[in-house]
């Protein structure tokens, strides 16, 4: 990252920790297969096991319960598939590794603030005698909008379904706690907290149903075969370990919005009267396409996401914000700030004053546009 960028997009990656830095290359230097049953490998085996530890603490989980994955796609892809039940239920918000997970899966709306119908979730379950998965994330990528995972466990389990949460955005940001929420499998991934990228698990409660989609070698306890990526399993484990240290404050947040609303009163701030994640916004900026706001922000030294940030890089409409019922017009002047570990206070600060000078200037072209035609 250039000296002097401003990255206020931790959801999409956030920066390696220094501790995940390290620990990674020790890994790389050691080498070593966890299989083998001399020293090098047995080394090898200490740090996957140490990481198992630090990540299932970060989760309440039981380190046994940890199956490490190639990221939170996997992770989610694998609940979905290895719970092995007839229906899946899923909400309209899903990352699309939930969505495209699986044929047939049944959406379940959301409300205007982003939050899962948790009437036509029971109405839904109680349409058939199958065999059913739920799956609802934790935090949307989006909007931070933190979904009522308790609730959506007590419907569902009174109805005997399964539960998956997709925990990719909350976890290392707010408290997340396996055995407290109730959930059956959790996803995460180590690149949303200070982690590398290509790393994450999936947990999977005791005496809950897996069907491994990675066969081969037993690792994972049989449960996702393949050579463990050592070195990534132990940056995991070290930002797992660091996940509470300098995290954004909802003060910033609050500040933040207050301010981006006085600049300009129209604007609007979506899942605003939900809980959220302390360090996310998605603000429309009005008149303004997203694409243009990325642009001029980065020109000015600031990274920030559209509303929707594809894998492509082509940004499309947020289907997160079409299915909270915005305007297809609006949702594209949707920006997506979140800030992270290493972020400052001067960084919000910067920001609101670049955002201020874009609106103007906006508003101005506008006006010119207009005498024009
Ligand atoms: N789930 C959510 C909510 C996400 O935001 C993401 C990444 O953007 C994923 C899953 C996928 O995680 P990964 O990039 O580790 O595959």
């Amino acid at each position: 990252m250039p000296a002097a960028y401003t990255y206020l997009d931790h959801n999409a990656t956030s920066p390696l920790r220094p501790a995940a830095f390290d620990a990674m290359v020790e890994a790389l230097q050691a080498g070593g297969n966890p299989s083998s049953v001399h020293r090098v490998g047995r080394t090898a085996r200490a740090r996957v096991d140490w990481a198992r530890r630090q990540v299932a603490s970060l989760v309440g989980a039981r380190p046994s319960e940890v199956v490490f994955t190639s990221g939170g796609t996997e992770a989610n892809n694998s609940a979905l598939s290895g719970a092995g039940r007839k229906r899946v239920l899923v909400s309209a918000v899903e990352h699309d590794s939930v969505l495209k997970a699986a044929n047939g899966m049944e959406i379940v709306p959301v409300q205007g603030n982003g939050i899962v119908d948790l009437g036509i979730l029971e109405q839904s379950l109680a349409a058939s005698s199958e065999s059913v998965l739920v799956s609802v994330m934790f935090a949307n990528n989006e909007t931070g909008v933190l979904q009522p995972i308790a609730d959506v466990v007590r419907v569902a389990h009174a109805a005997g379904a399964l539960v998956h949460c997709d925990a990719v955005q909350g976890a290392g940001k707010v408290s997340v706690d396996l055995h407290s929420l109730g959930v059956d499998y959790l996803s995460l991934s180590a690149h949303k907290f200070g982690g590398p990228t290509g790393v994450g698990a999936l947990v999977v409660r005791s005496n809950v149903p897996f069907l491994p989609d990675r066969l081969g070698g037993g690792q994972e306890s049989n449960r996702r075969a393949g050579t463990e990526n050592v070195a990534g399993i132990a940056g995991f484990g070290a930002a797992a370990t660091e996940a509470g240290n300098g995290l954004a404050t909802r003060e910033w947040r609050d500040r933040l919005e207050a301010s981006l609303l006085e600049i300009a009163p129209a604007a609007r701030i979506y899942g605003a009267s939900a809980d959220r994640l302390p360090n996310t916004t998605c603000i429309s900026m009005p008149g303004v396409r997203a694409e243009t706001q990325v642009m001029a922000l980065d020109l000015a030294g600031i990274g920030v996401s559209a509303g929707a940030a594809c894998s492509s890089g082509k940004v499309t409409r947020s289907a997160v914000l079409l299915a909270m019922g915005v305007e297809p017009a609006e949702a594209e002047t949707a920006l997506r700030i979140s800030f992270g570990w290493n972020s400052c206070f001067d960084d919000i600060e910067r920001l609101i004053a670049t955002w201020r000078d874009l609106y103007i200037r906006a508003g101005r072209s506008d006006i010119s546009r207009a005498r024009a035609a």
